[in-house]
């Protein structure tokens, strides 16, 4: 049996806690352990953490030094493709089609920091008499890197690799439940050059190792992506010492169908939006909003291309929704489907050894619904419809979440109008799960706070000096 082991100053060690189990949700078989990371463990990767960035052999390399490292961590993530992609699908069950395109997103975040570190500088200012003002971004320090199981890989490389460009050390927490495919990712980045100390690799729970490094004395920021319990704890642990912290949280996110819309396309769009990832993707478009007039066409279609995804273990052809991540989860995803939630449309049937739950979706004609507010995080969606573009702006923003949103229109104004009107992160136009590097990625209202992508993620990164020079 595979263990995995933490990495603490560029040497491996097993966890000094509990046993965990890595498991394939599509066998429910064991295929991994791991022993958890307790305190003591955290604080030693603290500590070679704050050791390395005191050493500046990486805080302050030259730049060309920086960018070769980075470049070199992207192209062993390219060239590990295959084995990353079989480690993903066995421990977290999503296609291999779609951990392909996240390990290519995750390689591309190293290339775009290295490129980016070619573009920034400071800026001077000098309306003080007899004195120049000097503005610059350094190094923060020791950051703490928290990530979720559900897209291990692209969702690491947009912290680790701004947060090693602008010359940090990194104690980072990935998840308990896909340990493997971020243990050999680690191991990739550090391969490419990295000194001892500068990425630590500390594996557990949320709950134990988690909360250890949030709490540790030592670190200078904290940035999490995840649920939103343990992002408010992450919080509340860095607001007790005034530390800057991130979080890219859950969203409830709407799809808005308009009459004037591509039928094809928005039935394509939606059902992509609802059920890629498994449904368990953060961005996922679960409340499916359609006017009234088409809406009856919009359902069977629907229905008919939900029902079409293959179901499965994602290594056999042809599956499009592999299982959910534990079997907890798949019973929570279940229970959605529930009198009270609405009138069940279609899905929801779990079948095989695995953690298998079919695609389905439910109309749903109140607020009041657990369907309606909470994140499934499964292929669930919520079907309801809208008269007009002032009730379908109301009934998208009628949520807690903030994190995305569609519209699908062929009249443009209607789609800026909507665009503009929805308070969320990000809008897509007649378009789905489409990030571009540079755009600002992250939630409106408990979706988090901040956001990551591009010069956003520099900022998150870094510290802002000030230097008053006087001359004069
Ligand atoms: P999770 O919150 O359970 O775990 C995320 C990470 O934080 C894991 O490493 C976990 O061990 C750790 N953690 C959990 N509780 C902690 C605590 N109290 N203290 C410190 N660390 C803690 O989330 P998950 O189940 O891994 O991921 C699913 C959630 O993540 C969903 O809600 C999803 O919407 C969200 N998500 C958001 C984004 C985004 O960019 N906004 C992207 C992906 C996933």
């Amino acid at each position: 049996m595979i263990e995995i082991l933490n990495i603490i100053g560029g040497r491996d060690a097993t966890g000094d806690g509990r046993l965990i189990n890595d498991i394939d949700p599509s066998t429910g078989k064991v295929i991994a352990t791991l022993r958890e990371a307790g305190p003591e463990q955290v604080a030693e990767a603290v500590a070679s953490a704050r050791q390395a960035f005191m050493d500046s052999s990486w805080s302050a390399a030259p730049v060309p030094e920086k960018q070769v490292v980075l470049r070199k961590a992207a192209a062993a993530m390219r060239n590990a493709a295959d084995e990353i992609v079989d480690m993903q699908v066995a421990e977290a069950g999503i296609t291999p089609g779609a951990v392909r395109g996240q390990l290519g997103i995750g390689a591309a975040w190293f290339d775009y920091f290295a490129d980016f570190l070619a573009t920034v500088g400071g800026t001077v200012h000098g309306q003080t008499a007899g004195a120049t003002t000097v503005v610059a971004q350094e190094p923060i320090g020791v950051c703490a890197a928290f990530t979720p199981w559900n897209v291990p890989v692209a969702l690491s490389a947009v912290k680790i690799a701004p947060a090693l460009a602008a010359g940090n050390s990194i104690v980072w927490k990935p998840s308990e439940l896909t340990p493997m495919v971020t243990r050999r990712m680690a191991e990739l980045i550090i391969g490419a050059g990295l000194p001892d100390g500068v990425l630590n690799l500390v594996n557990g729970r949320g709950s134990t190792t988690g909360a250890a490094l949030a709490a540790a004395p030592g670190i200078d920021m904290l940035s999490f992506t995840g649920g939103h319990s343990g992002g408010a704890a992450v919080a509340e642990a860095a607001a007790k010492r005034h530390l800057p912290c991130t979080t890219e949280l859950g969203g409830k996110s709407a799809t808005v169908v308009f009459d004037d819309a591509s039928l094809d396309a928005a039935v394509d769009g939606a059902v992509m939006s609802a059920y890629g990832n498994n449904g368990e993707a953060c961005l996922n478009g679960t409340r499916i909003l359609v006017q009234e007039s088409i809406a009856e066409a919009f359902k069977t279609r629907f229905t008919r291309a939900a029902q079409s995804l293959k179901v499965g273990d994602p290594r056999e052809d042809g599956v499009m929704v592999g299982p959910m991540i534990s079997s907890e989860h798949r019973d929570r995803v279940a229970s959605f489907y529930d009198a009270s939630n609405g009138v069940k449309l279609f899905g929801g049937e779990s079948s095989g050894d695995g953690y298998f739950i079919a695609p389905g979706a439910l109309e749903v004609t109140s607020s009041n619904c657990r369907i309606w507010r909470e994140e499934v995080f499964g292929p669930v969606a919520a079907f309801r419809t809208f008269s007009d573009e002032a009730e379908a702006i109301a009934l998208a923003n009628d949520s807690d979440h903030g994190l995305a949103g569609y519209v699908w229109t062929r009249d443009i104004g209607r789609a800026m109008r909507v665009a503009q009107a929805v308070r969320t992160g990000t809008m897509m136009v007649n378009s789905v799960f489409r990030r571009e590097l540079n755009a600002p990625f992250g939630g409106f209202k408990a979706s988090g706070v901040g956001r990551e992508g591009g010069l956003h993620s520099w900022l998150n990164y870094t510290e802002t000096k000030t230097t008053v020079i006087s001359h004069g």
